[in-house]
């Protein structure tokens, strides 16, 4: 482009001079020029336009009345800072640029009157003369009203922002805080960067304690490479761990302590670059209970495994949970290979044929309701009968948390047990009953001919009608003594045995000793007094108890003992009798003798049968049996023997008898006991002896010879025996039992059965001696049951007694 170019726009000829009044107006910068009065001079078009003036009628006006402050707006100070500015420039001479200012226009009548608000950003430059001073001020604006519209709304945009920060940030702070797990967010140098409350309680630390620090501080040293691997390897591959599948690791609290943790990661990018945020539960509890739970299952299950007998538990749904190995074992006998899981439909259904015939529809339909009705019961018990011959017992009871436990016993094994010890107990209570069969009869077949030889002997030495020489008189002695002797030895040896097979019967009451002891010393004296002895009966002491015991049985034990100090004294020697409270619950009943005492090496065999100490070859009779009974007497009543001996210098014997509890029971009055008295009778008597044998018969016959009030009628068998009897009508029927043809004891049914002879006593003599046999004898009706060999005197009261009574009844008739 040239600048002498022809085609130079059309303006004003050079000569005339620009309107630089016009230009000035028409710049399109708002614009206002004040003279040094800060009058208006004049002002561009767009400044007019800006400021809804009329141009004519603000020239020669001074600034201030056209452009006042908004009277409104109290706070501006538009005003006054402009003419500080424009008196600084005309005083300067130095351009001024203000701040942006408020300032208001007004607006127009037309327009509805009042202010507009306004912002400007003005510039006060001097216009200066030739001599460089001030003659006009160029008043510059620049209407940001608008800008400073947006910034505001900028500004509240963002207070608004930051202040729903803040309010999220503190929602944030609170979730976190109100987890239920531990959080912590580590920076990718290892630093915690939040922890939340949950975190402060697991470990023990407050927020403040932990932030910044490195992570390690919250793990245990033996395990801190492990973590640090943990957390390299996550920030290489990262990806979430959900909490189920978590870590589990070892925590450190702050007091030291080492916690079980289960830890799930996640990485987050942040402002902060790469962090990663756990997730750390607490599972000590979870872990404690976990082990006490695994402890308790596995305790259970050994002991399920250990038990004997099947075991299955099923849970709610019917499937068999858990077995022993037995319960395994059954099932595959029963055709079920593996029973875990199954149902106990599926169970009962694979099994069926062992129970009953799976084609019978009936059976199996009522087999399976019966099983499903023990089901459902609290607890039910079966025995059944398999078809291969085996027999269970199955047991079901419902759980209390649900579910069932079954066992099952195998039957089988217990019913042969069982079987076995049937027989095995009756061939022992046959082999016992063959024993006291044996017993009986040995006893029965040694007493027949001891009586014919007691009985005989007893004869000769009373006959009066042809007295014995002194001479036959000691040998009949001799025989006497050599059959008590073998009478006493058969009494003991059937006593011991009928007491080792748990025959006698203790009939245990409250027994007064003192009396017993009397007892025993009045009985013992005749003995004591043809030895040359004396008997001295200690004083009992005061408020002595009574004792449980059987007295026939304690007067037993104290007359062995009482015989045995006699036999084994010396002339002129003592026996004496003494009673003593050992403790609270025992009284001491002691025979002590001056007598031969046992040597010490022989004591330790005493109280064994059969065993004499010494005595075996000696001249004082003996059986050896006598204490072996009282010390089982006595252990029979729950007391006990014992003793103290001194070779030559004498012995004592005691039983330790368990006191009475209740003394408000009162001792049985005493036994009126009669001594045994001669034959005394009034007026004629018929008697009838059936017996057998002739010996016997021929004995009574020499017996009651001497008594002249007396027929004797004898008969051989029971059949005749009866026949004589209603033909005869006899005072009195004597009666041996074991007969030839009718027993005993059945002729006296027949006898009691028909009235002519039901009203006649009738005494048993015999040799079945054993207690039982004598118990039946009286309850089948004997008036008496006498046992051979006949005692005479014994023998002679009960006749006298008996037929006093018959003689008594039948004159009342
Ligand atoms: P026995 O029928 O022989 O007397 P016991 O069983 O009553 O049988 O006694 C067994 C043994 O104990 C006797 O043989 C005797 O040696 C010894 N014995 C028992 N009591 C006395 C006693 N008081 N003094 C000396 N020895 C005694």
């Amino acid at each position: 482009m040239s600048s002498e170019s022809t085609e130079r726009p059309d303006l004003a000829s050079d000569s005339e001079a620009p309107d630089f009044g016009l230009l000035f107006r028409s710049l399109p910068g708002c614009y206002l020029v004040l003279d040094r009065d800060l009058k208006i001079v004049a002002a561009s078009e767009a400044y007019v336009d800006a400021t809804k003036v009329d141009y004519p009628a603000i020239v020669g006006r001074h600034v201030f009345d056209v452009f006042p402050d908004n009277p409104d707006d109290l706070g501006t100070k538009t005003v006054k800072a402009s003419r500080a500015s424009f008196e600084s420039v005309i005083a300067d001479g130095r351009a001024d640029t203000m701040p942006v200012q408020k300032h208001d226009i007004r607006r127009p009548e037309a327009e509805g009157g009042g202010y507009e608000e306004r912002y400007w950003s003005p510039t006060n430059s001097p216009v200066l003369d030739a001599k460089g001073r001030v003659v006009y001020v160029l008043h510059q604006v620049e209407d940001v009203t608008d800008q400073v519209y947006l910034e505001r709304r900028a500004q509240e945009l963002m207070a608004a922002t930051q202040e729903h920060a803040l309010r999220s940030s503190r929602y944030f702070q609170q979730l976190l805080d109100a987890a239920p797990d531990g959080m912590i967010v580590v920076g990718d140098d290892g630093r915690l960067l939040l922890v939340n409350a949950q975190t402060e309680r697991i470990f023990g630390y407050a927020k403040q304690e932990l932030i910044g620090q490195p992570l390690e501080v919250l793990i245990p040293a033996r395990f801190r490479g492990r973590h640090a691997g943990h957390l390299q390897r996550f920030l290489a591959s990262p990806s979430t761990r959900p909490m189920g599948v978590g870590l589990e690791l070892f925590g450190l609290h702050k007091d030291g302590r080492e916690l079980a943790i289960e830890i799930s990661l996640s990485q987050l990018q942040s402002e902060r670059g790469m962090t990663v945020t756990a997730t750390i539960r607490d599972i000590s509890e979870r872990k404690r209970l976990e082990a006490t739970t695994r402890l308790l299952a596995d305790r259970l299950a050994s002991a399920i495994e250990s038990a004997q007998d099947a075991f299955a538990l099923f849970g709610d749904d019917g499937r068999l949970d858990m077995c022993n190995r037995r319960y395994r074992e059954l099932m595959v006998s029963f055709g079920v290979e593996e029973p875990l899981g199954l149902t106990r439909n599926e169970i009962r259904s694979a099994s069926i044929g062992l129970f009953v015939n799976p084609e019978a529809e009936g059976e199996r339909a009522r087999f399976d309701e019966q099983r499903e009705a023990d089901w459902q019961q609290q607890r039910s018990s079966r025995d059944m009968q398999l078809v291969d011959g085996r027999c269970i017992r199955i047991t079901t009871s419902r759980m209390l948390g649900g579910g069932w436990v079954q066992t099952i016993w195998e039957l089988t094994e217990d019913v042969r047990l069982a079987e076995e010890l049937r027989a095995a107990r009756a061939a022992a209570e046959s082999a016992s009953a063959a024993k006291s069969e044996f017993l009986a009869s040995m006893s029965h077949e040694l007493r027949t001919p001891l009586n014919a030889i007691l009985g005989f002997a007893q004869l000769l030495q009373r006959d009066r009608k042809e007295p014995l020489s002194p001479r036959h008189q000691a040998r009949a002695g001799e025989i006497l003594k050599g059959g008590d002797h073998l009478l006493r030895l058969i009494d003991d040896i059937l006593d011991l045995s009928r007491i080792e097979a748990g025959g006698v019967a203790m009939s245990i009451e409250p027994v007064d000793v003192s009396d017993v002891l009397a007892e025993v010393r009045r009985t013992l004296t005749p003995m004591a007094a043809a030895q040359g002895l004396r008997l001295s009966l200690d004083p009992a002491p005061r408020e002595l108890p009574m004792v449980a015991a059987d007295r026939t049985r304690l007067v037993q034990i104290l007359m062995n003992f009482g015989s045995n100090a006699v036999k084994y004294n010396r002339p002129g020697g003592l026996v004496t009798f003494a009673l003593s409270a050992v403790d609270e619950g025992h009284v001491r009943a002691l025979v002590r003798d001056t007598g031969i005492g046992i040597p010490a090496d022989k004591q330790g065999r005493l109280f064994q049968p059969f065993q004499r100490a010494g005595q075996e070859g000696g001249p004082i009779q003996g059986t050896g049996i006598g204490l072996v009974i009282t010390k089982r007497l006595a252990e029979l009543m729950g007391g006990q023997v014992g003793f103290r001996s001194t070779w030559e210098q004498g012995s004592e014997f005691w039983v330790d008898l368990p006191v009475h509890c209740s003394d408000s029971q009162a001792p049985p009055p005493p036994v009126a006991r009669r001594d045994a008295t001669a034959l005394k009778l009034d007026g004629h008597a018929q008697i009838l002896y059936i017996e057998d044998n002739p010996a016997n018969v021929a004995f009574m016959r020499d017996l009651l010879e001497t008594l002249e009030s007396l027929e004797l009628v004898t008969a051989s068998t029971a059949e005749s025996g009866i026949a004589q009897a209603r033909a005869l009508c006899p005072a009195l029927i004597i009666m041996d039992i074991n007969l030839p043809g009718m027993s005993g004891l059945e002729a006296l049914q027949v006898l009691r059965d028909a009235a002519e002879t039901k009203h006649i006593p009738v005494i048993a003599l015999t040799a079945a001696a054993s207690e039982r046999d004598k118990q039946r004898g009286l309850q089948a009706g004997f008036a008496r049951y006498l046992t051979k060999p006949v005692n005479v005197d014994e023998f002679a009261s009960a006749l006298e007694s008996v037929l006093r009574d018959a003689g008594a009844s039948s004159s009342a008739e």
